[in-house]
């Protein structure tokens, strides 16, 4: 690990000069991506900005109905909180599918947001990556690709977005509140996260010297009737192969509102828009529920280990809107 400078900043302009005067600084947050990473020198920092005391540790009521989420809550505070519970339970399931309680315990939220693919060729610096180093190729598309994209991939990057927590915010709609030198601003979250195309080593919308303020979770009534379904290669401690975070209204038998967003399938949480098109006014059946579910995967694009996550997807899909839909009609 390369030597660093390190400061505790006490408020949020303090950060962001900090991080702007350095343009080879991070902010930290828990460390438990960013440690690693310098670790194995994937990484290399000169400065590092620690944000965890920073005034941005609340869960907030907002006058809409919906909750602000400081970005240095810790994800095991922010899955415990009984309002997250009872109004987004697919929040709080998708935090605690991730990682392991000690991790969760210093993980926050806006570094579980700009935590890093799990692609092993990232890791390995001996490994072609384009993230890592542009324009050097990528090991993966011809390699050990079962835990890869198929969905919004390209000729330069086949990585995944390892968070589930950012798959449940997609799916309720989140926006990112952001503070920089040229003032602060919001993001869409659905706009957060950016496809690979020619530039993977572009991860987000934010820019070097922004910090992360907050994440706001609309009032969302489907959002009580939720889940977030995650498979993996073991129970615990693994990383998505396929997750659905959803959320179902139903009347008479109808769809009155759905939100589908998808883990483990693209280089960012992956909103099934389209599939929520086809659901909405639907019968609450199997048969709309595969056709949604087939509509979304109709663009996906297999790597060469990893054609089994199209099937995966489809009927991870199809049994968490069954499983919602009744629990829904029985309510
Ligand atoms: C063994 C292991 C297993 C894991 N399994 C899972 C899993 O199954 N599912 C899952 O979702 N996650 C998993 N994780 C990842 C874990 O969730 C992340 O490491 C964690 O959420 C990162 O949060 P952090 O606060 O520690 O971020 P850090 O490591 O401190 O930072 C990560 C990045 O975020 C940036 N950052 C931090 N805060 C801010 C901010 N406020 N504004 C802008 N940038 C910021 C940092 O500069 C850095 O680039 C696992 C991690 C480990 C080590």
């Amino acid at each position: 690990m390369r030597p660093f400078t390190y400061t505790r900043a006490t408020d949020a302009a303090m950060a962001i000069t900090l991080r702007s005067r350095h343009p080879n600084a991070r902010f930290l947050g828990g460390g438990t991506n960013l440690v690693d990473l310098m670790r194995e020198n994937i990484e290399q920092p000169d400065t590092l900005v620690d944000v965890t005391a920073l005034p941005l540790q609340e869960i907030r009521e907002l006058a809409d109905g919906g909750l602000s989420v400081g970005a240095a809550v810790k994800n095991t505070t922010l899955a415990a909180d009984r309002r997250i519970r009872e109004r987004y339970p697919l929040l709080a399931q998708a935090i605690v599918c991730g990682a392991s309680g000690q991790i969760r315990n210093m993980a926050t939220v806006g570094g579980n947001m700009m935590q890093r693919t799990r692609c092993c060729y990232f890791y390995d610096a001996t490994a072609n990556c384009n993230k890592r180093v542009p324009g050097s190729g990528c090991d993966a598309i011809d390699g050990f690709s079962r835990m890869h994209a198929i969905l919004g991939a390209s000729d330069h990057c086949i990585a995944t977005h390892p968070s589930d927590m950012c798959v449940a915010l997609a799916a309720l709609d989140a926006t990112v509140h952001v503070d920089g030198t040229a003032g602060a601003r919001t993001i869409p979250f659905g706009l957060f996260h950016r496809l690979p195309g020619d530039t993977p080593h572009l991860e987000t919308a934010l820019q070097p010297d922004e910090l992360i303020t907050s994440v706001q979770v609309p009032p969302l009534t489907a959002a009580a009737n939720s889940m977030y379904r995650k498979i993996r290669d073991r129970s615990s401690y693994a990383f998505a192969l396929v997750s659905v975070a959803a959320a179902v209204a139903t009347s008479d038998g109808l769809i009155t509102d759905v939100r589908i967003a998808l883990g483990g399938v693209a280089h960012r949480p992956w909103r099934a828009l389209e599939a929520e098109r086809i659901l909405r006014g639907a019968p609450a059946n199997d048969s709309a529920f595969q056709h949604a579910a087939e509509a979304e995967l109709a663009a996906a694009r297999p790597a060469k280990d990893n054609g089994f996550k199209i099937e995966l997807a489809r009927r991870t899909i199809v049994s968490v809107l069954r499983e919602l839909t009744e629990r829904g009609s029985a309510q």
